[in-house]
């Protein structure tokens, strides 16, 4: 029944969720891609990332590698696009901001998904109220959505994809006017609900628990002794009870990470420094974006696994004073590189990985490391610097030399598409006469 369950306090909720994030946002910016089966290609080029709903209808699979399909996707027509993240990053703010101003309140789920509260209105006007919302977002920002209502987190899942299954829906399917559940519910298998993982997903069907519904209805005691109170709650869930609450301010991260694939590989010490020193830039930026130090960093480093004498390997170190300077986290990991550099081995992949990661206000002085509160100051005011003036003029405007300056490792994109949003010179031209 609509509304069963639902607690006192609890609310309906929604998640949104844009169609084919990436493929819709290349859509959104060039009228040529509309109605055209596009591809996006993962880091690198690798791999099929994201399709557009015409290069799925061709059949096209998700996370195939791009050289097995390179010329069936020619001879098809289909457009290939090489990930631009400064592009998604920056069209998923403009998405999150346009949610926000029309509910109460909102969760970032994902780069393309939140969760929302929804405004205080009967069952069948909320289905008119998300219509709108499709429409203010594809008007503002060129991107389709679907709106999946229900009185729980795991029911607005299924809601969404539900809605985005059936064309007849308009992108709006709403657990909330549906007076039986069931039907939907068996349509589900275990594997699709949300917070099933791969190995619940298996003791599930050892038990003949195979749909959505099943484990809606299986034996509660069952559930706890397998899964806990967390098998308990998505249970509730499933029945519409409310168990998950909406987190309306993101935890802060224990750690941060910046790795690449190179192509070609790097047989060399110097081009291997500048990778590592350049992602290890990009992490530093991300956490003081974060506002936190880290106390604590690795480097890892690995051949490719498909070729013979595979070597992988990784080192850490532990900072004597948690920081957030890119200058002090360089001193540190660049030694690193050296100790896990192998000559004659073609390097195929590096990162850096910040840990111990803490919050600014938090300082611990050192005993035997003298920082004054004026040279810490002066420090942050010059990356705060460097970091505005990336900001503004694009990334690597200001560059640490260890970085390289013309890397060979950079990065292939052979097919990627402008800076629309983030690029002053890549901004779209509109032709009037
Ligand atoms: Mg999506």
């Amino acid at each position: 029944m609509p509304f069963e369950g639902l607690g006192p306090g609890a609310a309906p909720l929604a998640l949104v969720d844009c169609n084919n994030f990436y493929a819709a946002c290349e859509q959104a910016f060039d009228p040529a891609l509309q109605g055209r089966p596009v591809v996006v290609l993962s880091n690198n080029d690798g791999c099929i990332v994201a399709r557009s709903r015409e290069a799925r209808q061709l059949g096209i699979g998700m996370g195939v590698p791009y050289f097995q399909l390179a010329d069936r996707l020619r001879q098809l027509g289909v457009v290939v696009r090489s990930s631009n993240y400064a592009l998604y990053g920056d069209m998923s703010q403009r998405v999150m901001a346009c949610l926000e101003a029309q509910v109460p309140e909102l969760e970032v789920y994902s780069v393309d998904e939140a969760f929302v509260r929804l405004p205080a209105l009967a069952p069948r006007a909320l289905s008119t109220w998300a219509a709108e919302l499709r429409v203010t977002v594809r008007q503002g920002l060129g991107l389709p959505i679907a709106v999946g209502l229900a009185p729980s987190k795991v029911l607005a899942k299924l809601a969404n994809q539900l809605a985005k299954r059936d064309p007849s829906r308009g992108g709006v399917f709403n657990f909330l006017l549906e007076p039986w559940r069931e039907p939907w519910l068996a349509q589900c298998p275990v594997e699709e609900v949300w917070g099933v993982g791969r190995r619940w997903a298996r003791w599930c069907r050892l038990r003949g628990l195979a749909t959505a519904l099943d484990l809606s209805q299986a034996d509660p005691e069952l559930l706890r002794r397998k899964l806990g109170v967390v098998g308990l709650r998505l249970q509730q869930e499933l029945r519409g009870v409310s168990c998950l609450p909406l987190e309306l301010l993101p935890a802060p991260r224990q750690e941060t990470c910046v790795s690449r694939s190179f192509s070609p590989p790097i047989q060399e010490l110097q081009p291997l420094r500048e990778a590592v020193a350049s992602y290890l830039v990009r992490a530093a930026e991300k956490l003081r974006r974060q506002g936190q130090r880290a106390g604590c960093l690795t480097v890892f480093v690995r051949t490719s696994p498909f070729a013979a004498g595979f070597y992988g390997n990784s080192a850490s170190l532990r900072l004597p004073l948690a920081s957030q300077d890119t200058a002090v986290l360089l001193q540190a990991a660049l030694p690193l590189v050296d100790q896990l550099f192998r000559p004659g081995r073609l390097f195929q992949k590096a990162g850096v990985l910040l840990q111990e990661l803490q919050p600014l206000d938090q300082w611990q002085g050192h005993l035997f490391v003298s920082l004054s509160a004026e040279q810490r100051q002066r420090r942050e005011r010059l990356l705060a610097l460097v970091d505005g003036l990336n900001r503004r003029h694009g990334a690597g405007t200001l560059q640490w030399a260890v970085a390289g300056l013309r890397p060979a490792w950079r990065l292939r994109r052979d097919h990627l598409s402008r800076g629309y949003t983030t690029r002053l010179q890549d901004l779209p031209l509109v032709y009037a006469r």
